[in-house]
């Protein structure tokens, strides 16, 4: 990387903990490649600092932020305009700066996750899909399926009155459901952190039984690259794919609302893969 001099733009991730992100590798790789006098850090940022943090970002002239765990929401109050996407899911996980100095709140996770399935040829035009969670990552998948118009999105989680808020993101395809929406839906994707490398290895967010050949099973935890799920759903017959895709692809579209430039995704999808050992 050449030497970030006065007339580099910074780009950073915000969250609590943040050392986990690949962000940074990712996007100085991009930069890297695209010969761009540009650096990508981590801020670990506390919660209650967050609206300081984006101060701060406004003061300096930031190039770009992005924000992960647990700062999404928060970010979505700190901004000073957001993209209907955005506001609709709730979350911000991209900032992008104006020439005037404002700050504007985008969501690029759905839109990942949706070129993500469009890179392993699935189309969710009138598929009937069952998202598993739903906290900020299922909210924007929810959001996304029904907007690329998934004929059903059913949402089957845990606690029931969080189900419902995020199917309601999905209009009148939207509702909650249970295993028997496993069953028949063409695409299952996992929004859950069961399976995440460090906690339990043998943790499931189904039962694998439900799933077979004729179905793709996406697990958007995105390490280890083959998670529990992917393999027991493969072994069932099922198509599979893990949480690279999408994690790359909010990233590229970031890099592009930032920058202006087509992002480099096989230089920043082997930077992640890397970065995610
Ligand atoms: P979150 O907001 O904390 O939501 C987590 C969801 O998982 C909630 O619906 C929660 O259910 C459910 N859950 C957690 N532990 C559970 C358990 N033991 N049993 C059953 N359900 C459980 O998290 P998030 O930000 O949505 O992230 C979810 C996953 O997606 C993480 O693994 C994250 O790494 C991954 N992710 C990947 C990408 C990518 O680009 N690939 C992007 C974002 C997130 P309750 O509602 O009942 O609490």
């Amino acid at each position: 990387m050449t030497a970030a001099g006065t007339n580099t733009r910074l780009a950073a991730v915000i969250g609590f903990p943040v050392r986990h992100s690949v962000s940074p590798a990712m996007h100085n790789a991009a930069f890297e490649e695209l010969g761009l006098d540009w650096a990508y850090v981590a801020f670990e940022v506390a919660p209650n600092w967050v609206a300081a943090a984006f101060a701060g970002a406004r003061a300096m002239r930031f190039g770009g932020l992005s924000v992960t765990i647990p700062h999404k929401a928060a970010a979505l109050v700190a901004v000073d305009d957001a993209t209907p996407a955005a506001r609709e899911i709730g979350a911000v996980n991209t900032v992008v700066p104006r020439d005037d100095g404002s700050l504007l709140g985008d969501n690029t996770d759905g839109s990942g996750f949706l070129a993500s399935l469009t890179e392993e040829g699935f189309d969710p035009t009138g598929r009937i899909c069952a998202v598993v969670g739903a906290g900020g990552a299922a909210r924007a998948v929810v959001h996304a399926l029904a907007g690329a118009g998934a004929a059903e999105v059913v949402v089957v989680n845990r606690t029931q009155e969080r189900a419902e808020s995020a199917a309601a993101l999905a209009g009148a395809a939207g509702r909650v459901g249970g295993d028997p929406d496993l069953e028949r839906a063409d695409l299952v994707v996992n929004a859950t952190p069961l399976g995440l490398a460090g906690t339990d290895p043998d943790a499931l967010p189904i039962d694998v039984r439900l799933v077979g050949p004729g179905q793709f099973v996406v697990d958007l935890v995105p390490n280890p690259a083959v998670t529990p799920l992917m393999r027991a759903a493969r072994d069932r017959g099922a198509q599979v794919a893990g949480g690279l895709g999408m994690l790359v692809h909010q990233g590229a579209s970031a890099f592009e609302l930032w920058t202006g430039r087509p992002a480099p995704i096989d230089v920043m999808r082997a930077a992640a893969a890397r970065a995610l050992g």
